[in-house]
């Protein structure tokens, strides 16, 4: 059995003429260490997907399981980092990653909370931001805060849902690079949804598209660990394997969007017979 398996994980919101049947039968096995990127489009269900594996949520058929657990709700073992960075807006930077580190070490001392916490701030270089409140810092900031949250809790796992999609490019190629240097020091199995292929590239082992819904699926997963590490952004652009993987994944999701709302079409073209109106004076 891998790190974290989805069996035959099927998902929905909503009943009756409300239901949304969003994910069917997914099946997905990660190994520990690797850090896989999910890629796909808007509304598809990665966000679904990924609060699976967090146990935020709970699937209709399947299992979710991590170590051979089966993941039934939140864990320490996974920390999670969402696109609009969750922090308590009356604590600091400190106060925020404090708390967070309270709860999955309650038996550190005050010096010792003190000197984890702070580790984490100067690895996300938020020194000197250290006692700012979430309103006065970027969105870069933020987000480095909340990465510095989950990682300060040491899961075994982390769970990003498009981290950076929020991000301008600048600040995005800023924190891809810290997130790929903190990666490298400590290897921990990573998934990380993002709509942006080139972030997927640049950071992943192995990219898993999610095809369009409803009852999205997984489609076939490239393996990018031919592209050799630590990868440099612009570098990278010159590889040929990097051109090829790019182009192949580039492809194959403009084709399972073109499928799609083929499909799509013919659907709303087959309308269901309508009963024609009685003439009633003719009875
Ligand atoms: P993505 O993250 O890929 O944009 P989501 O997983 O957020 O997709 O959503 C997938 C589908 O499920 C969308 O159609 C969305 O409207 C619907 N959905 C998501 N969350 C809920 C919910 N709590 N209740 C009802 N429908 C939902
Ligand atoms: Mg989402």
């Amino acid at each position: 059995m891998s790190y974290l398996e989805m069996q035959d994980v099927d998902k929905h919101y909503g009943s009756g003429s409300e239901r949304t049947d969003v994910l069917n039968g997914i099946n997905l096995s990660i190994e520990q260490g690797e850090f896989v990127a999910i890629v796909g489009f808007s509304g598809s269900g990665k966000s679904t997907l990924i609060s699976l594996m967090a146990g935020l949520i709970k699937p209709d058929a399947g299992t979710v399981s991590l170590q051979g657990k089966v993941v039934r709700e939140p864990g320490p073992d996974r920390g999670v980092v969402f696109q609009n960075y969750s922090l308590l807006p009356w604590l600091s930077v400190f106060g925020n990653i404090e708390l967070a580190v309270k709860q999955v070490f309650p038996k550190y001392c005050k010096s010792e909370i003190a000197e984890h916490v702070r580790r984490y701030i100067a690895m996300v270089n938020l020194k000197e931001a250290e006692s700012k409140k979430p309103s006065e810092l970027s969105g870069g900031m933020k987000q480095r805060v909340s990465l510095a949250r989950a990682l300060a809790m040491q899961p075994d796992i982390l769970l990003m849902d498009e981290p950076f999609s929020a991000l301008d490019a600048l600040t995005r190629a800023v924190l891809q690079d810290e997130l790929t240097r903190i990666w490298e020091q400590d290897r921990r199995t990573v998934v990380m949804i993002t709509n942006d292929i080139d972030e997927a590239l640049l950071l992943a082992d192995r990219i898993v598209p999610l095809k369009p819904g409803p009852g999205a699926t997984l489609g076939e997963a490239f393996d990018v660990s031919c592209l050799s590490r630590p990868r440099d952004r612009t570098a990278i652009n010159q590889d040929v394997n990097y051109k090829r993987l790019r182009n192949a994944i580039t492809n194959y999701m403009i084709e399972l969007n073109t499928d799609h709302k083929k499909a799509r079409t013919r659907r709303n073209l087959l309308l269901p017979d309508l009963n024609q109106p009685v003439d009633l004076t003719a009875a």
